[in-house]
């Protein structure tokens, strides 16, 4: 890209997402990782960092560790194992974070993202490594109205993150969120974490700077490392900032990346800015050493291809087969794939039994996600089960049940443990007879002539006041029907 009166740059980005695995308990011992328990209720002499205490390894924080590395297409090398990373924080209580520093769980990978240039041909995003390790507690400064002191909940210590690391190969702020969109939808999809970022469960850091073109020399500013943002949209604002900020400070003293290490910023989102936070520690300064407490981890090839054998479809080849199978837009598949794996299932076995793919996708994004929604409870304890809702949509695809009725039945089923079949005979909807909607359509016409004349100069909408009558005097005509009725008798007449 280039800026406006400048030379041309081009934006070098890197990110470190930590994503929050999924598991029920922390990574060395058995507190649970439940968000939003009371500060230091879920804490134990293993997370509190007493003496003695020793950690024992959450296997199921392994499984879903390779199971990431295998959606990111990392190898997962045959054995890991665990370094202490020194440092001393008020919310790190042992005073060092067990992680992972040259044997990473999962190394050489890749993410593909769409490609601006060239639409056919993806952009791949380098991953350099993903590797375990234990969250630190939360500081609280100053939250409490006129409190001059800080606090500290210790519950998210030791809680399992995975952090993955990317090369620096992304080009600008709408690229380091496409990469972003489509690494949470793998783990989400992928049931690896819940990257529910305003719970912290997805943050990011990135690494960025620019590359100037003087008169064909590239000039490299320092590199600033943003950390902690969790909102895509603050990622987005702060390489643009970022952008700008390296680019003006640049000019103004000409220092490059080989006359200042790199210094890690902070993202101020009310005033729209980064601020500089501290020089960047070398990792030397954080005097790894593996964990005398912990033995190394020997994965075994069959573990690997076990957990291959149940990755299960990645997103976009899901999508891509959504649209194929069921007829669908990329945009619905993309809605439903969002969703997470039990609405899939969902739409899947009910657009099957309805035959009719749009219609159950567009029912399940507005009638379903609604009710969903309102009643605040997730799709597998929804009271439609996906073949009644298939049976349903059947009906309306055939023409036996206009959208109106068929949302009568719907709301029916929500309150009932009834068929659709017994649905509709609860409610009284029996088709009626093509004589009888003549008929009534006949009385409706010889009541309003005028409808007829307005019909026959060209103004087809006019049945429509007629079709909401016929409605009020037989609940059950079909409106398709006398609609066509209408025309067919004004046609004749
Ligand atoms: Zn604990």
């Amino acid at each position: 890209m280039t800026l406006s009166d400048g030379y041309p740059t081009e934006t070098i980005i890197g990110l470190e997402v930590h994503v929050q695995l999924k598991t029920q308990t922390k990574l060395f011992c058995s507190c649970s990782t439940r968000f939003g328990a009371p500060p230091n209720t879920q804490v134990c002499p293993v997370c509190l960092g007493l003496p003695g205490a020793l950690p024992v390894m959450n296997e199921h924080a392994i499984d879903l560790a390779i199971r990431a590395g295998l959606a990111i297409d990392c190898s997962i090398p045959p054995m890991t194992k665990w370094d202490r990373k020194q440092y001393f924080y008020p919310d790190l209580p042992k005073g060092y974070q067990i992680s992972q520093f040259d044997l990473p769980i999962c190394a050489d990978g890749f993410l593909d993202i769409s490609n601006e240039a060239d639409l056919e041909t993806p952009r791949r995003i380098g991953i350099i490594r993903a590797h375990l390790e234990e969250d630190a507690g939360k500081s609280m400064h100053d939250e409490a109205a006129g409190r001059k002191d800080s606090r500290i909940d210790l519950n998210r210590c030791g809680t399992p993150l995975l952090e993955i690391v990317s090369h620096p190969d992304l080009r600008s702020a709408t690229e380091a969120k496409e990469y972003l969109n489509e690494l949470k939808l793998r783990m989400t999809h992928l049931g690896i974490s819940d990257c529910e970022m305003q719970e912290g469960s997805l943050r990011v850091d990135a690494n960025v700077n620019l590359h100037i073109d003087v008169d064909g020399k590239k000039i490299a500013t320092p590199i600033a490392e943003i950390k902690n943002m969790n909102s895509f949209r603050a990622v987005e604002h702060a390489i643009e900032h970022e952008v700008d900020r390296q680019y003006d400070v640049w000019e103004e003293t000409g220092k490059t990346i080989k006359d200042e290490a790199k210094t890690t910023r902070g993202w101020d989102d009310a005033k729209g800015k980064t601020f500089l936070q501290r020089e960047k520690e070398e990792s030397a300064d954080y005097r790894y050493f593996p964990d005398p407490d912990l033995l190394p981890i020997r994965i075994p090839q069959e573990r690997v291809n076990e957990a291959k054998a149940n990755l299960g479809e990645m997103p976009a080849k899901l999508c891509e087969r959504l649209q194929t199978q069921y007829g669908i837009k990329l945009y619905d598949a993309n809605v439903i794939v969002n969703q997470g794996s039990e609405l899939i299932k969902y739409f899947e076995t009910a657009a099957t039994r309805s035959g009719d793919g749009k219609r159950t996708s567009s029912w399940i994004q507005q009638d379903v996600m609604r009710t969903l929604n309102e009643n605040e409870v997730s799709i597998e304890e929804f009271t439609v089960s996906a073949e009644q809702l298939g049976d349903l949509l059947r009906r309306v695809s055939g023409g036996d049940l206009d959208n109106a009725r068929a949302r009568d039945v719907f709301s029916h089923l929500l309150k009932t443990s009834d068929s659709v079949e017994e649905a509709v005979k609860h409610l009284g909807i029996a088709s009626v007879d093509s004589s009888e909607i003549e008929v009534l359509c006949r009385e409706l016409l010889d009541a309003n002539p005028q409808v007829i004349d307005d019909v026959k100069s060209g103004k087809q909408q006019a049945v429509g006041a007629l079709i909401g009558q016929a409605k009020k005097k037989n609940a059950n005509a079909n409106p398709k029907q006398v609609r066509e009725t209408l025309l067919r008798l004004i046609e004749q007449s």
